[in-house]
């Protein structure tokens, strides 16, 4: 593939400020990276752009609190009336020496620390228990990290001994221009509404006051720009994209929809 041809493949990220500097600098001294920050700031854009520009194959999992190190390393499989050894993403990335992105890392199960304290550390190994396979980490490999602070509670904060293994980002909302200029190039609107939705996100978050979980987050303005491209009414595509999803509270939607209203 030329490199005409690979850049198209790049997914878009905008940049914030050295995120990317960051990156290729832990990946080149092998380094395992964290990345923390609000949900849908670009944390797992950044990873899938990050992947395809050093041209690394990218292997990411959603953690939950069910995940055990054995949905990560992998398990055997019984099929046929044989058991087939199956690896797990996490194994597949080191094989491969690709990316392994674990998003949401403090929601999985503690015995997955297990697995990663050895691979996150100069160490680099993954051992297999059940396989009796000691796994090197070639070179290419990195682990990469997120979560979310504002959902961290006192038992499900990253533990210290976890924490300092890793290269830190911190990300967060972009500014109001930055974030117009991701909506224009992510869904194509024009330079108009993406201000106005801009500008709305920057009040909403502004809005401390009202006992919301989250705040408003890129990913809702992309989407309220899409229905707005398909020819939906601006106030109506806020309320479905933005305000529903940010609160069941109808008096909490109410006192939102007033900043809506007073944009379009
Ligand atoms: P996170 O992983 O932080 O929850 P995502 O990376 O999935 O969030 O971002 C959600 C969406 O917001 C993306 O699919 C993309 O459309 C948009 N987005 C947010 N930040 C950026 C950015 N810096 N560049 C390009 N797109 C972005």
């Amino acid at each position: 593939m030329n490199a005409a041809a690979s850049a198209d493949l790049t997914p878009f990220y905008e940049p914030c400020a050295d995120e990317a500097t960051v990156f290729e600098s832990a990946w080149k001294n092998r380094l395992p990276l964290l990345i923390k920050g609000p949900t849908g700031c670009g944390k797992t854009r950044f990873v899938a752009h990050m992947a395809a520009k050093l041209g690394l194959p990218l292997f990411t999992v959603a953690c939950h609190d069910d995940l055990t190190a054995a949905d990560l390393v992998g398990r055997h499989l019984i099929g046929d009336g044989q058991t087939v050894w199956c690896d797990g993403p996490l194994t597949r990335a080191v094989r491969a020496g690709g990316i392994c992105y674990l998003d949401e890392v403090v929601e999985a199960r503690k015995d997955t620390t297990v697995v990663l304290h050895p691979l996150a550390d100069d160490r680099r190994l993954l051992p297999i228990d059940r396989t009796g396979e000691l796994l090197a980490a070639p070179p290419s490999f990195m682990l990469v990290v997120s979560y979310n602070p504002g959902y961290q509670n006192l038992l499900k904060g990253m533990k210290p001994s976890t924490r300092q293994r890793f290269v830190s980002l911190r990300f967060d909302f972009p500014t109001a221009e930055r974030e117009a200029a991701i909506l224009r190039r992510e869904t194509g609107c024009d330079a108009d509404l993406a201000r106005r939705l801009a500008g709305i996100a920057a009040a909403l978050r502004q809005l401390r006051d009202h006992d919301l979980e989250e705040v408003a987050s890129t990913r809702l303005l992309v989407y309220a720009a899409l229905l707005v491209g398909d020819g939906m009414d601006p106030v109506l595509a806020c309320r479905s994209a933005i305000v529903e999803s940010l609160t069941d509270d109808p008096e909490v939607a109410e006192a939102l929809m007033e900043v809506v209203s007073a944009t379009f």
